[in-house]
């Protein structure tokens, strides 16, 4: 039979409900820090550790026959998979941000601005989509504190609870878009019928928890 493989995050925000998660449909694996692959013992399944970013990517080559990422994720890689689950944790926002001593109310005011963002392809599209110009500088963490440091006019992040954009004199004005994990596949995969038993424990293991 063949081994179905499934990619989680290695550590960060996901990594320890993804493997409650596994851990609860009942499989049993070793949470191997040091290690990339962990064979599950009692069903054909390896669980690849690995960063969030590379995680839709993988899944869309066939690397992966499943994976658990943010859906921001997704869409920033702009890879084509299937969503086939939503799983209800790691839930956040991506927002646009100014200082509080701005006096940018509205998304129209960002015409001609500059918006530090980790997610360029998200930005750009709802820039698009509300017939904005706007300069998008990419940098790759610690974008909260590039207003500050009169690096860009606004910032585009994730949020949770609101407490980081605070500590660093922050407000949120505009909503881009809202994510949380969710399993993915990849489209027209050969092993619909371990998919389908591995989805069907997983929905009850939501159900569960409802
Ligand atoms: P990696 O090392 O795997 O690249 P990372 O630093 O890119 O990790 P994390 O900060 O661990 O990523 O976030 C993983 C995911 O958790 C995000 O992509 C997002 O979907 C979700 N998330 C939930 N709340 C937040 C938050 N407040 N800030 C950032 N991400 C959040
Ligand atoms: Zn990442």
């Amino acid at each position: 039979m063949k081994t179905l493989k499934i990619a989680i995050q290695k550590s960060g925000r996901l990594n320890e409900k993804s493997v409650d998660l596994l851990k609860n449909c009942g499989l049993n694996f070793e949470n191997y820090k040091s290690s990339l692959i962990s064979p599950v013992s009692n069903f054909p399944l390896e669980i690849l550790f690995l960063r969030d970013d590379d995680i839709p990517e993988y899944v869309q080559d066939g690397i992966a026959d499943l994976g658990i990422v943010g859906e921001n994720v997704i869409q920033e890689t702009e890879v084509d998979v299937a969503y086939l689950q939503r799983l209800g944790f790691g839930k956040c926002s991506l927002k646009i941000a100014v200082q509080n001593t701005s006096n940018i109310e509205d998304v129209k005011e960002l015409n001609g601005k500059s918006i530090a963002t980790t997610y360029p392809v998200i930005l750009g599209k709802f820039l698009k989509d509300n017939g904005i110009t706007a300069d998008i500088r990419t940098i790759s963490g610690s974008v909260e504190i590039s207003p500050g440091l009169g690096l860009s006019d606004a910032i585009c992040d994730l949020v949770s609870t609101g407490g980081t954009l605070k500590s660093n004199g922050l407000k949120p004005f505009a909503d881009v878009m809202s994510s949380e994990a969710v399993l993915i596949g990849r489209k027209g995969s050969e092993n619909e019928d371990l998919i389908q038993e591995l989805i069907q424990r997983v929905q009850s293991v939501l159900r569960a928890k409802e």
